[in-house]
C-alpha cells in the first residue's frame, strides 16, 4: 500500500484578481500570494503540499485551471483566495466544472493594518475583505460544498483548520479510488451490514466487489513455506508469542497457518489494488481458521476491514486510516460489545471476535490461540491487548435506503477497572460522551451500526469536513449532546436531505 508521501498528492492554490489593476499590481498580487502558500506549507501539521498557480484574471484561465485540477490525479483539492477584487461571474464556468473539494481561504497579505501609512495604493491592492465576499456569494449561489477559513495564514489556528480540510480531501480521494474486496456476502439476516453498493459507489466513489472464498483458498495454497518462515521471524520480534504456538511448540502449525493467511490476503489485495476487504465466519470454505491475526496485521498496515461482510465499515476504516496517516494514535475496526453500567462510571467494552487493530495500543500484543465457539473451524490465532487510554471517537456509516449517514461519538478510552485475565480477544474500554445513556440512546435513535471505526487519531473537524465534501449527513454525539436536541436534529436533517435530493 502506497504511503501518503509516495502518492505525492497536492492542493492547488488559486489566486483571483482581474486585469484592470495593471501589471505592476498583479506582480505584487503574485508575490504576496506565493508568500501565503509558503507560510501555509511551512506549518508543521499540513499533511500535503499546496502548489501555487499563476494569478487568474480571466474567465478562460479560470475555467482551464478548474478543468486541469479536476483531471490531474495528484491534485485532490483547490484553495481559492481573492487577494484583490475578482468579479465572480468570471468564476461560474470554472467552479461549475470543478470536480475536487474546494476551500475558500479568506485572508490578507498583511496581518496588521499600516494605520499611519495606509494610502490608496494599499487599499487598491488589499481588497480580500470585499473581494472574497463577492466570490463567496457565487459559491453560495452554486451550492458548492465548501469550507471557508478566515484569518491570517501566520495564525496556527488557521493553518490547523486548513490541514484538517486537507486530511478530509485525502479521505475523499481515498474513497473515490477505493476498491473493496468482499470474501463472501454479508452475514445472513443482518440488516445494517447490508446495503446498496451501487448507491455507495455513486455517493462515495468506492467499488465493492465480491469474490468467492475459494479465490482466497487458492491464494493460501500458493504461499511458499520460506515466506511463512520469514514472517514468523517478524512476529517473534514484535509479539509476545504464547509457547504452545511459538516455533517448537505443539500448536505452532496454527500460527504458521495465520501467517499463510496474512501473506495470501496481502498478495491478493496488492495485486488487485484493493484498499479494504471483508470476511464472513459463516463462509470460510476450505479455510482452516477464521483470519484473526492475519486481519489484525493487515489493518495495522493500513487496510480497511469489516467483519461479517461489513463492506461499509471496511471502506470507512480505510478512509479514516488514510485521513490520519502520520498522526499519533491508531484506528481500528470495532464493535460495541458489552456494558459496565456500574458501580462507578458506566463504560463500554468494545471488541470483536478477533479483529481489533494493534495500532490502538502501546502494549506489546500477546499472540495467542483460543477456541472461537462459532463457525466450526480450527481455533484461530489472534493478538490480545487492551487499547491505550486516549481520547478518540467511534464512527459508523449506515445505508438508510435513500442515502448514507455517518454517526460519531466522542469517547475517552480508559483502563479497564480490573485486569481482563480471561478475555481471549483484544479490546478497548471507553466512556462515551456525554454519558453512556445519552450516547447509546442517541446512537440507537440514529439507527447507528453496531460495527464502527474507533480512532484515537481522527480530529472531529476532519470527519465533519469529510462529511461536508461527501455531502453525507454527519450526526455527532459529543459532550454537549442532549437526547432531545439530537432527536430534533435527526428529524430536521431528514427533511433537509429529502428536500435537497429534489434539486
Ligand atoms: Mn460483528
Amino acid at each position: 500500500m502506497k504511503s501518503l508521501q509516495e502518492k505525492k498528492l497536492e492542493i492547488w492554490f488559486l489566486t483571483g484578481s482581474q486585469s484592470l489593476y495593471g501589471p505592476e499590481t498583479l506582480e505584487q498580487v503574485a508575490e504576496q500570494s506565493k508568500k501565503v502558500v509558503d507560510t501555509l506549507n511551512a506549518a508543521s501539521d499540513v499533511p500535503i503540499k499546496a502548489t501555487w498557480k499563476p494569478v487568474l484574471t480571466t474567465p478562460e484561465s479560470i475555467k482551464a485551471i478548474c478543468l486541469e485540477a479536476s483531471a490531474n490525479p495528484q491534485c485532490i483539492g483547490v484553495i481559492v483566495w481573492m487577494h484583490t477584487f475578482s468579479p465572480a461571474k468570471m468564476w461560474i464556468a470554472g467552479l461549475s466544472a470543478l470536480q475536487v473539494p474546494i476551500l475558500h481561504l479568506h485572508t490578507q497579505a498583511n496581518e496588521a493594518l499600516p494605520w499611519e501609512t495606509i494610502d490608496m495604493d494599499f487599499m487598491n491592492l488589499n481588497q480580500a475583505a470585499h473581494g472574497d465576499r463577492e466570490h463567496g456569494h457565487l459559491q453560495a449561489r452554486l451550492h458548492l460544498p465548501r469550507k471557508i477559513v478566515a484569518g491570517h495564514v501566520s495564525d496556527k489556528k488557521v493553518t490547523s483548520r486548513i490541514a484538517h480540510w486537507m486530511r478530509a480531501a485525502i479521505g475523499w480521494n481515498t474513497a473515490q479510488n477505493l476498491k473493496v474486496a468482499r470474501f463472501g456476502d454479508n452475514m445472513r439476516f443482518v440488516a445494517v451490514t447490508d446495503g446498496d453498493k451501487t448507491s455507495a459507489q455513486i455517493a462515495l466513489g468506492m467499488s465493492i466487489e465480491a469474490y468467492g472464498v475459494n479465490t482466497l483458498v487458492d491464494c493460501v495454497a500458493a504461499v511458499e513455506p520460506s515466506a511463512v518462515d520469514a514472517l514468523i521471524k517478524e512476529y517473534e520480534k514484535i509479539f509476545e508469542i504464547a509457547p504452545e504456538i511459538a516455533p517448537g511448540g505443539p500448536r505452532h502449525e496454527s500460527l504458521r497457518y495465520q501467517a499463510t493467511l496474512e501473506i495470501a490476503l496481502e498478495r491478493f489485495l496488492e495485486a488487485g489494488g484493493f484498499g479494504a476487504f471483508t470476511t464472513n465466519f459463516e463462509d470460510l470454505g476450505a479455510l482452516k481458521q477464521l483470519p484473526g491475526l492475519a486481519v489484525q496485521r493487515l489493518m495495522s498496515k493500513g487496510y480497511g476491514f469489516g467483519g461479517e461482510g461489513d463492506w461499509k465499515t471496511s471502506a470507512l476504516l480505510r478512509i479514516i486510516k488514510s485521513m490520519t496517516e502520520g498522526l499519533a494514535g491508531g484506528t481500528s475496526f470495532m464493535e460495541d460489545y458489552t456494558y459496565h453500567f456500574g458501580p462507578g462510571e458506566p463504560k463500554v467494552l468494545g471488541a470483536h471476535m478477533l479483529e481489533v487493530c494493534p495500532t490502538i495500543t502501546n502494549q506489546k500484543p500477546r499472540c495467542e490461540i483460543h477456541p472461537l465457539g462459532i463457525g466450526g473451524k480450527d481455533d484461530p490465532v489472534r493478538l490480545v491487548f487492551s487499547a491505550t487510554p486516549a481520547s478518540g471517537r467511534v464512527v459508523g456509516l449506515m445505508d438508510l435506503g435513500d442515502r448514507f449517514r455517518l454517526v460519531s461519538n466522542d469517547i475517552e478510552i480508559v483502563k479497564p477497572d480490573k485486569e481482563l485475565k480471561s478475555l481471549p480477544v483484544a479490546c478497548a474500554v471507553w466512556k462515551p460522551a456525554p454519558n453512556l445513556a445519552t450516547s447509546a440512546e442517541s446512537w440507537i435513535y440514529a439507527g447507528g451500526s453496531h460495527h464502527t471505526v474507533l480512532s484515537t487519531a481522527l480530529d472531529a473537524e476532519v470527519l465533519s469536513d469529510f462529511a461536508q465534501i461527501a455531502q453525507v449527513e454527519h450526526l455527532r454525539i459529543s459532550a454537549t449532546t442532549t437526547q432531545e436536541d439530537f432527536q430534533r436534529e435527526i428529524r430536521w436533517n431528514g427533511a433537509y436531505f429529502k428536500l435537497s435530493s429534489l434539486t
